[in-house]
């Protein structure tokens, strides 16, 4: 039997359909994102659907989770989600115009009984499928077994044939009807299954292409059995390849994040996830990376879909990152510093913002996630604790390190605090006091960043004493020199 085919692209209908029993992985993300740019290239709509039937897996916790990582992300739905445990009844409707057409029937075998057939075909290594005993029943055992209030599920009649459709990625795609049995629609206590309700919205919400993931091909042969016995318009198919780690299994926790939250927390912003996301799989058919809401939708072309799946390149999501990074506006990465701030519970004074800005736009020119910046603006208010391993060898433990740290701080004691607001001055008073000590000012310059921030990375020198002010920077020394002699101890006793 061929499917109905039907030009989907002229002002198309899509859906994105969560189970809400989870976080959204990003292969969930990528499927909305793929639909949402079919929509808005043609102009049509783009759905969102809950596919809530699932009671116990299904929580109002992972929707309002799901739902979030696509605000976040930018993804809108038109119109109120749908939410398919609301429309039980008119899953059941459907089951009984099957049943009523004669393309379902009430099967009454017990579960003991489809258990301990399944056992035996098992035994025997026969195919497990169903038998079909109740598929004629005589009318008069049916109404018999009604009377008895005998339990029963629906099943679909499967008649021999195939399916055919027209996969929108991988091309003409057969099924032989006998790969199927006859499979239930509604269950024994009386809910609808997955088949029958996905079929019942889709045609209820006039979906004309269902993009979803390589996952459900093996739905999609049921699915379309089913529209066509009820007479529905089939809508097109295509599915996408799904995402592996590096190892070639399905991207997982286990590879470190796999969820839309998960790299949000890591610090990649929304708009590359994006743009990395349609990357995965697709490409414009040019060498661009780098792409805008409004180029990806114009480029995007469902043709270009790769046919196989796709790998998870943390390191090119991570270098599209830095890219967007370096070009966002200091206005967003302050209100981001803001909230952050009032998350660690740490403020800074009216005089102290100038300096800290500063601090800020320096580690945006270094960092390529906000985590990252975030972590590098720490270094404002604490002093050191620990001081890197390597650069303690290096740079305290080595030549005249510590003694010029004595001097240094000797001479820092002696200006006044107003002179540390002026970075050029404090340039040159370092590189002076190198030359007048006869050494080179990196001699200075590297144990004084170990001295102030633990560490033997970190904004320009200058500038760092600049936001630290004079009496961060001299408690700091201060520190230091108390440590060095410890770790020479250390260091010799090893
Ligand atoms: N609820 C299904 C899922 O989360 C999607 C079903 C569909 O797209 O047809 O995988």
């Amino acid at each position: 039997m061929m499917a109905v085919k039907t030009d989907t692209l002229k002002l198309p209908k899509l859906r994105f359909a969560p189970s809400p029993t989870g976080f959204l992985h990003v292969g969930g993300a990528r499927t909305a994102i793929f639909n949402w740019l079919v929509a808005r290239k043609y102009g049509g709509s783009f759905l969102l659907r809950i596919e809530d039937t699932d009671q116990e897996r299904s929580t109002r916790a992972a929707e309002e989770q799901i739902r979030s990582a696509l605000r976040l992300l930018n993804i809108d739905w038109d119109g109120e989600p749908y939410y398919q445990s609301a429309h039980r009844e008119r899953h059941l409707q459907t089951a009984h115009e099957l049943l009523k057409q004669g393309r379902a029937y009430r099967c009454f075998c017990s579960k003991e009984a489809l258990a301990e057939k399944r056992r035996l075909a098992e035994r025997n290594k026969i195919n497990q499928r169903y038998d079909g005993t109740c598929r004629d029943l005589n009318p008069a055992v049916i109404e018999q077994n009604l009377k008895d209030k005998k339990p029963f599920s629906i099943r679909f009649k499967v008649e021999s044939g195939q399916v055919s459709w027209n996969d929108r990625i991988h091309g003409q795609t057969k099924v032989d009807n006998n790969t199927l049995d006859d499979f239930i629609i509604v269950r024994q206590d009386g809910t609808p299954t997955y088949p029958l309700a996905v079929v019942t919205d889709d045609h209820d919400m006039g979906i004309t292409l269902v993009l979803r993931g390589d996952d459900h091909i093996a739905n999609t042969n049921k699915q379309i059995l089913l529209f066509e016995a009820l007479q529905w318009r089939v809508p097109q198919f295509g599915h996408i390849p799904l995402i592996l780690g590096p190892d070639k299994v399905r991207l997982s926790k286990r590879h470190g994040a796999a969820s839309v939250g998960e790299f949000l927390e890591q610090g990649i912003l929304p708009e590359a996830l994006f743009n990395y996301l349609c990357l995965l799989g697709w490409s414009p058919g040019d060498d661009r990376e780098i792409m805008s809401r409004e180029e990806l939708i114009s480029a995007f072309d469902l043709n270009r879909i790769n046919h196989s799946a796709a790998v998870f390149d943390v390191k090119k999501l991570f270098w599209l990152n830095s890219r967007y990074f370096a070009g966002l506006p200091f206005d967003r990465i302050w209100k981001h510093v803001l909230k952050w701030l009032k998350q660690a519970q740490r403020t800074i004074t009216e005089p102290e913002t100038e300096r800290f800005r500063l601090l800020v736009s320096l580690q945006q020119a270094r960092c390529s996630t906000l985590s990252e910046l975030t972590n590098g603006l720490t270094v404002f208010f604490e002093t050191p604790e620990m001081y890197e391993e390597k650069g303690v060898r290096k740079f305290f433990l080595k030549g005249q390190s510590e003694k010029l740290l004595v001097l240094l701080k000797q001479e820092i004691e002696k200006k006044e605090a107003r002179f540390f607001t002026d970075i050029e001055a404090i340039e040159a008073f370092i590189r002076q006091f190198a030359a007048e000590r006869e050494v080179a000012a990196a001699k200075v310059i590297h144990p004084l960043r170990l001295a102030l921030t633990g560490s033997s990375a970190s904004p320009g020198i200058f500038e760092l004493c600049y936001i630290l002010g004079k009496e961060k920077v001299n408690k700091r020394i201060e520190k230091a020199l108390q440590y060095i002699p410890l770790a020479r101890a250390a260091v010799t006793e090893q």
